[in-house]
């Protein structure tokens, strides 16, 4: 399950996101990624971004994928447990395959384009 089964959390999120490349060495993962929320400037946007759940990628338990960084100043999203619960989870292949299902998605509705590739079309014959 996905955030982006959600449409109307997606909605909210992706208005926030930003997606920021870093660590320009072309490493075993090539660049990795932030998914950093910029502050809404709205208490009550702030609570509903708080108050998302969607399970963890990786072991499906319910979680806040919004969440604040460095004492509330700053927030991300991330789709996997906390790290210091349980750091399997964030760090394997089911949360990178998340990331970047939401990286592609959130590219695809920055630049206009439907939410998903378009389905093959069936053959007329
Ligand atoms: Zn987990």
């Amino acid at each position: 399950m996905s955030i982006l089964a959600q449409p109307d959390d997606w909605a909210l999120v992706r208005r926030y996101l930003r997606i920021e490349g870093y660590g320009g060495q072309p490493l075993r993962g090539g660049v990795r990624w932030r998914f950093e929320i910029t502050d809404p400037q709205d208490g009550a946007i702030k609570r509903r971004l708080a108050a998302i759940q969607t399970p963890c990628a990786t072991c499906g338990r319910v979680l806040h994928p919004v969440r604040p960084r460095d004492g509330r100043q700053r927030w991300y999203y991330a789709v996997a447990c906390e790290q210091d619960r349980q750091f399997r989870c964030s760090r394997n292949r089911k949360a990178s395959r998340e990331y970047e299902r939401i990286r592609s998605a959130y590219k695809r509705w920055r630049d206009g384009l439907p939410a998903a590739p378009p389905e093959p079309q069936g053959t007329l014959f």
